[in-house]
């Protein structure tokens, strides 16, 4: 078996983990099977570490219309204009940008670890508040 059909540029994108789902696959299990193709990803990986390709680069290439990750975190707070959310709305769930749902993912992860936090802090407030209230005699 050769190297498969896949592009340097499909290549780099896996070792990114921003392919689709099934892409991945493909890869993954030609990989299992083709000492060369991966040689090729190895000698990609490498290129890549040094610079050769910013898979960054050739990502925003191909996905311009990709909004960034503060803008990302304005859709998820819905601080964004009307437009500018339906466009985010439309690139996420229309184009299903694999890069774009991951850094979603990870922006609202980090928001509800926030909010968690405050929650528990909402809740040892009252509590101690509570408590406080109740030893207030005592106290003052
Ligand atoms: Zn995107």
């Amino acid at each position: 078996m050769d190297a498969g059909p896949f592009t340097d540029q499909e290549l780099l994108a896996y070792l990114d983990e921003s392919l689709s789902v099934e892409l991945m696959s493909q890869v993954e299990e030609s990989l299992r099977h083709s000492d060369s193709l991966r040689v090729r990803l190895a000698q990609l990986s490498r290129q890549r570490d040094h610079g050769a390709h910013s898979v960054g680069e050739i990502w925003r290439r191909n996905h311009l219309s990709c909004p960034s990750r503060s803008q990302l975190g304005g859709y998820l707070l819905e601080t964004l204009t009307p437009e500018f959310h339906s466009h985010i709305e439309f690139h996420l769930h229309q184009t299903g940008c694999r890069y774009c749902a991951a850094n979603l993912e990870d922006l609202q992860a980090g928001l509800s670890a926030a909010s968690t936090d405050k929650e528990r802090r909402r809740q040892k407030y009252f509590q101690s508040s509570a408590g406080y209230l109740s030893a207030k005699k005592a106290d003052r």
